[in-house]
């Protein structure tokens, strides 16, 4: 049997953390660090949230700042990685009959992506292609599209998936700082208790008492129904690769599906 990449869930956070060093980055250092230089990265981003499947096609993918009101030097970031054609048109057969839509000049990397991989892979020198989370279609749909990228895996390519397992703006709480709400400690352990046994239940986690505060917008949960897809695929449940909880009311908890 072919080797398997690794792949992983990180809780992206604060786009701060691209600038900052911290225990959280320091986890997605030491995973960058510890893995197989891989053929190409493919990176599921929630801040690339939009109503069609695509994946990013283009030689040279620009580095895209989508947020506002945060420092300049957080705007001057720039994560020069190359993009991989062949990587993104491979996705668009592994996924058939699903249609993944090829993006030869609209996205790019996000801060979903780079806010990672600055720390993950500081060299920029790994391609990375983007997938969309298409908005418009429902948890089971990004369960089987990361469940068909397992090929991938075997073909070399890093497949990380970017979002937050707890991630409720409305209730940031600034004077908690490392601190997570009752509430949200309680969503974040039960999907834990999920992903680190039985990733292919995750879909349960939707009929949980605090899912409407952890969840109240699907865009950064959907990315951890990837990896919970290709953990279901490779039989094998995800591990916990750092954890923690920042401002109330997000949760960084990272996964890492190890090599196998
Ligand atoms: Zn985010």
């Amino acid at each position: 049997m072919a080797r398997l990449m690794p792949a992983a869930f990180v809780g992206h956070g604060s786009p701060m953390n691209a600038l900052e060093n911290n225990r959280y980055t320091d986890a997605w250092s030491a995973f960058g660090a510890a893995v197989p230089t891989p053929k190409a990265i493919l990176v599921v981003s929630a801040h690339w949230y939009v109503n069609i499947t695509a994946v990013t096609a283009m030689r040279v993918p620009r580095t895209i700042h989508d947020f506002y009101g945060f420092p300049q030097s957080l705007f001057d970031v720039q994560y020069p990685a190359p993009g991989d054609p062949a990587v993104a048109a491979r996705v668009v057969d592994v996924v058939q009959p699903s249609y993944v839509g090829l993006d030869e000049d609209s996205w790019g990397i996000d801060h979903g992506t780079w806010s990672v991989l600055v720390h993950m892979f500081p060299k920029a020198d790994v391609p990375v292609v983007q997938l969309s989370v298409n908005a418009a279609l429902p948890f089971d749909y990004h369960f089987n599209l990361g469940a068909q990228l397992h090929a991938l895996r075997e073909e070399g390519v890093l497949i990380l998936a970017s979002g937050n397992v707890v991630h409720n703006l409305r209730l940031i709480d600034w004077n908690s700082p490392g601190q997570g709400a009752d509430w949200a400690h309680r969503f974040d352990d039960d999907t834990r208790s999920i992903m680190t046994s039985d990733p292919a239940q995750l879909g349960r986690a939707a009929s949980h008492g605090d899912y409407a505060r952890a969840v109240p917008t699907p865009d950064h949960f959907l990315p951890l129904a990837y990896i919970a897809g290709l953990s279901a695929a490779a039989n094998t449940p995800t591990r916990t690769l750092v954890d923690g909880y920042e401002m109330g009311s997000l949760s960084m908890t990272a996964y890492e599906l190890p090599a196998a």
